[in-house]
Parts: structure tokens; C-alpha cells; sequence
């Protein structure tokens, strides 16, 4: 174990080089363009606060381009103070420089909020000419989506009062079950185990360790119940008075809104997916049958296959990212192999850093730099797959500028997924141990399951208990139960036992309280990709092309109109199931697979 953590990758000298934002903690730009920023921005108020329904459209173009500059100068600056403190984040000096910039940014955001506030405020007939007129075709988008919540506010004294007393209303209670889940702690083996280490345990190969660790983690939920289900009711009635005051039509509207899609876009997928529950069933047929087991309960799900696992050193996961990049398309491979040539990923494991990968966009006058932690898994490589594909949208989107180079959640992971994709189609064209083959290509259906059935399927007990609350009052603890097994066991199809300990397992999921309604993002961006690959697989090259339009394209128009040059079409049940036909492909390769390992 020691000599395995002690191997050197090549990824150990991998560090980022941050001088095209600063040059460091001391660079005097740093203060001087803190004190530039300042000075225009009090310029920009005091030229533009109350003035907005007497510009002519040549003027507002103006506005926007100096309100884009100034966004654009707090990114920079809250880039770099981020980017470094992630490097080390017990270094005083780079947390005081992340406090310093954070609260900086907070109080020019409140002196520059009046821009967007007189914008969505703005009379109807005014707003339309400005989002038509030719000379600000450049940021249509960012006019139309800043006003899309128009409908849903309420007036300026209404909306104070709201936000004030969410403070001790919704954000105390979600607080309270972040607080209370988080100290919570679970007995197993003599230890306290906290939420992640019990919930790991249901990964360990030896199946007593599974299902002990499963009665553990019931037992002490189980003691909760009472209080969970409280916040839970309280919070689901929180929101349906919410969307009452706003006029939400359904529980589901404001996230749709949020996400840049329809209502009906959304419908589509979920029917889409529930309709195809069969693939999961025929997938956890075959792994009950891998791991030889009679009945595949709940605590199965996550068993290991037994495999041999390779390691790779940094050139190699180069290799085999730009390979696959290249592939697709020559501009793929050239931008991606910036980041390694330029410096733009910090890779190297050290003491102090934080954990997890991301890739900063930055802000369009630089370029993206990629984060992360690589330790030789194969794990590593899909992640710098992932993150390189976030890069090269990220890179490829900086024409649209600041206020439009980002993507709504639903289409913020296509690249990266659909990095991944490539990869790992390279990835497993290259590896010829059958046994790992297999393992690898569960590792990656079990990944997809994760993202669209089981986001799915808690859509659907989302929409379930929203509804029930809605129609019933307040829900008892075994209602929730009897929607969550309905709507878990709808997705199963019985090749998955659910035991009676399972029927409480709705009770933690953070994501219900925190953010209502986010989980089929997840799905959304997933089978997305998925029916991007096919057709990518079907067309060919000029797919590629295409393809790296859309990427370019950022999110400077709706995701519907970003993707219509693909030929998708949001609403179409097909192109869901295109996406799901991929899946279910996966799920026959290993049962292939499986007979070959047999
Ligand atoms: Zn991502």
C-alpha cells in the first residue's frame, strides 16, 4: 500500500502557471486593478442609476459593454484568488487574499445590482424594442434571460420582506439538515463512521460488510425519522406557497425556468426514461448473475466485479486524452494540448491542496485552467478527460464574452461527458483483458444508471411528494415510504429486492431540500450526450464540426437553439431515446463480455 502511494506518476511536477491573470500574491496589479475597478464602477452608477428607459440602443449597448468590463475585472480578480488558495488552502497569506476579494466583489455586485434590477423591471414595449434592435443582437440572450423571472416577482417591498425572513424560514431549515445530517455519526465496528464512510462501505466486496453496513445506516435514520420528515413537510410547503405567490404553474416550473428549458422539454425526458426502466432490470439481472448471488438486494447494488485495476503515469493519461480528442477532431487535440504545453493544469498531488477537479473558465481575456488530484487510477484519467472537455468549451466559448460565454446546468456538462465518452470508447479499445473489460464497462453503466435512472426515478418521488403535500397537508413518515418504494421499486422492475430498511433511504438525500426539482439536470446533460455520441457514430465527420459550434456558441442563445445545428430537437421523444438506445447497447456489450468471462 505504501510502496503503491510512494509511485511516482509524472503528474507530481504538474503545476499551474497563474501569471496570464497575476503574477502572484504580491503582484501591485492586484490593488491597482481593485482601485480601477472601483472608480469606474462608481462612474458607471452614477452615470447610468435611473437612467436606463432614456437610453437609445446605441447608449445601452454602451452600458452593457462597460457593465460587461467590470464583471469581467471582479472575475479576474476572484479567479485568481480562488485558483491560488485551491493550490494551498492552509497558506494565510492566499486566504486572506480569497476574504479580501470575496467580500470586495460582494459589495460591487450590490453597487452594480441596479443595472440588471432596472433592466428586468423595465416596461415591456421598451424591453422588446431594446431585445430586437440590431445594434444589441450581440446580447439578445443575456437581455431575454434576465427578465425571464419578470412574471414570478413580486414588488420591491414584497420581494424585501421575502428574502428577509427566508433567512430564518426556508435557508434556517435547510441549514438545520445540512447541520444535523452532518454531525450525525453512524456506529459500525467500534468506530462513529460520518454519512460517506458508511455509505462507502457499500462499494466493499464482502457482502456482510454490505449489508451491515446498510442496517447501520437505517438504524440511525430510522431514530431521525421523526425530524426528518418535519423538515421535509415544512420545506415542501415553504415551496408550494412560494410557487402560489409567484405563479408558478407546477412544482417543477421555477427549476425548469432556471435550467433555460420548457416545461414540456422536461416532460419528454422523463418519459422518455421511465419508459425504458427495462435496461436497468436487464443490467442488475446480469450483475445479480456476476456476483452469483440468488437475489441481488439493495445493499448489492454497488458490489465491486473482481478485476485487475492498471495504473497510468501522467504521459500516458496525455496520451490517451489528446489520442482520443485528436480523433474527433485536429482543433480538439491542438486546444486541449495547450493546457498541457502552457501550463493551465495543476495536477500534482501536495499537502494543503484542496480535494476534487475542476476547470475554471476564468474570464475571456486569459483562458480556462484545469484543477485536479492525479494519483495513476483510471478514475484520474477520466477525470482529466472530463475537466480538458469543460476546458475546451470553456476556451472555445470566450467569443461570447463574459455575460454570455455560460452555459445554463442542463447543457454545463455536455463537454465534459462527452470527453469522457471519447475516452473511454479509446480507453476500452485498447485494453484486451477481458475481465477487465468488463469491469471497466460496469464501472461505466453503473456511472450512466447513477446519472439518469436514478435521477429519474427521484424526480419522480420529488414529484410524487410535492404533489401529495400539495393534496393531502402535512405527509406522515410512512407516507413519504410508500411514494419513495413506488417510485423505486416503478424503476427496478424486481430485479432489485428492496428490503423494508430501504423505505427510509429517501430521508437524507440533500439535493430534495436544498435544491427542489435539480435532479434530472443530471439526466438531462447524460442522455444528451449519449444521443450526441450516436449520431456521432452514425454521421461521422461533419458531426465534429458541428459539434464544436455548439461548443463555441457557450450559452448565448437558448439550449435548444444552440443545439438546433445538430438536428435535436429538445422535445422529441426520439432523441431522448436515442440516447437511452446507447445505454442499453453498454448493457448488451457486457452481457457479451460476460459470456466470453464466463
Ligand atoms: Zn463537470
Amino acid at each position: 500500500m505504501t510502496a503503491e502511494k510512494t509511485e511516482r506518476t509524472g503528474a507530481e511536477e504538474i503545476a499551474w502557471d497563474l501569471s496570464d491573470l497575476y503574477a502572484g500574491v504580491d503582484d501591485p496589479y492586484i490593488e491597482q486593478d481593485i482601485a480601477t475597478t472601483d472608480a469606474r464602477a462608481a462612474e458607471f452608477a452614477e452615470r447610468y442609476r435611473g437612467q436606463m428607459t432614456a437610453l437609445s440602443p446605441e447608449a445601452f449597448y454602451e452600458a452593457i459593454v462597460a457593465y460587461e468590463e467590470l464583471t469581467e475585472s471582479a472575475y479576474k480578480l476572484g479567479s485568481f484568488a480562488h485558483l491560488l488558495w485551491s493550490t494551498d488552502t492552509g497558506n494565510p497569506q492566499y486566504g486572506a487574499l480569497l476574504q479580501r476579494i470575496t467580500e470586495w466583489s460582494a459589495r460591487l455586485q450590490q453597487q452594480l445590482l441596479f443595472f440588471e434590477l432596472e433592466w428586468i423591471n423595465a416596461p415591456d414595449d421598451f424591453a422588446q424594442s431594446m431585445i430586437e434592435h440590431p445594434t444589441l443582437v450581440h446580447y439578445r440572450h443575456w437581455l431575454e434571460v434576465t427578465r425571464r423571472y419578470k412574471p414570478h416577482r413580486l414588488s420591491e417591498p414584497e420581494e424585501k420582506i421575502l428574502a428577509e425572513k427566508a433567512v430564518t424560514g426556508r435557508d434556517a431549515w435547510v441549514r438545520f439538515f445540512t447541520e444535523l445530517m452532518g454531525n450525525t455519526r453512524y456506529p459500525f465496528d467500534g468506530e462513529e463512521l460520518t454519512q460517506s464512510a458508511i455509505l462507502a462501505k457499500l462499494h466493499e466486496p464482502d457482502r456482510q460488510v454490505r449489508q451491515r453496513a446498510a442496517q447501520a445506516f437505517t438504524d440511525v435514520l430510522q431514530e431521525k425519522l421523526p425530524i426528518l420528515s418535519y423538515v421535509f413537510n415544512t420545506l415542501a410547503a415553504d415551496k408550494a406557497s412560494d410557487d402560489r405567490l409567484r405563479h408558478y404553474p407546477s412544482w417543477i416550473s421555477s427549476r425548469n425556468l432556471a435550467n433555460e428549458v420548457s416545461d414540456e422539454v422536461v416532460d419528454a425526458l422523463v418519459q422518455a426514461v421511465t419508459s425504458r426502466y427495462d435496461i436497468v432490470a436487464r443490467y442488475y439481472a446480469l450483475k445479480r448473475r456476476l456476483l452469483g448471488v440468488e437475489k441481488l438486494y439493495d445493499y448489492d447494488r454497488y458490489a465491486p466485479l473482481p478485476a485487475a485495476e492498471g495504473r497510468y503515469q501522467w504521459e500516458d493519461a496525455r496520451e490517451l486524452v489528446l489520442g482520443a480528442y485528436g480523433q474527433f477532431h485536429p482543433q480538439m487535440a491542438e486546444i486541449a494540448g495547450q493546457f498541457f504545453e502552457r501550463s493551465w493544469i495543476d495536477a500534482a498531488p501536495r499537502p494543503g491542496k484542496r480535494g476534487g477537479a475542476y476547470s475554471a473558465s476564468t474570464v475571456p481575456s486569459a483562458h480556462p485552467y484545469v484543477f485536479m488530484n492525479y494519483t495513476g487510477q483510471a478514475r484520474d484519467v477520466m477525470t482529466l478527460a472530463h475537466e480538458l472537455g469543460h476546458g475546451i468549451h470553456q476556451y472555445l466559448s470566450r467569443e461570447q464574452g463574459i455575460l454570455q460565454a455560460h452555459t445554463p446546468l442542463t447543457t454545463a456538462e455536455m463537454a465534459s461527458t462527452f470527453g469522457e465518452m471519447l475516452v473511454f470508447t479509446d480507453f476500452m479499445a485498447r485494453e484486451d483483458d477481458p475481465r477487465v473489460r468488463l469491469a471497466m464497462l460496469a464501472g461505466k453503466i453503473e456511472d450512466t444508471f447513477a446519472t439518469v435512472f436514478r435521477q429519474i426515478s427521484m424526480n419522480r418521488f420529488e414529484h410524487a411528494m410535492h404533489t401529495a403535500r400539495r393534496q393531502e397537508g402535512e405527509l406522515p413518515p410512512d407516507r413519504f415510504g410508500e411514494l419513495w418504494m413506488q417510485t423505486q421499486e416503478a424503476m427496478f422492475q424486481g430485479s432489485v429486492e428492496l428490503t423494508d430498511n430501504y423505505r427510509i433511504w429517501w430521508s437524507y438525500i440533500p439535493h430534495f431540500l436544498h435544491t427542489p426539482g435539480y435532479v434530472y439536470a443530471y439526466a438531462f446533460g447524460e442522455l444528451l450526450v449519449l444521443a450526441l455520441f450516436a449520431r456521432y457514430r452514425k454521421q461521422g465527420e461533419g458531426f465534429a464540426e458541428r459539434y464544436l459550434d455548439v461548443l463555441r456558441a457557450g450559452g448565448s442563445d437558448w439550449p435548444q437553439n444552440v443545439l438546433a445545428p445538430m438536428g435535436v430537437d429538445l422535445t422529441d421523444l426520439s432523441f431522448w431515446q436515442e440516447g437511452l438506445g446507447e445505454i442499453e447497447a453498454l448493457v448488451s456489450q457486457a452481457e457479451e463480455l460476460a459470456q466470453t468471462t464466463a
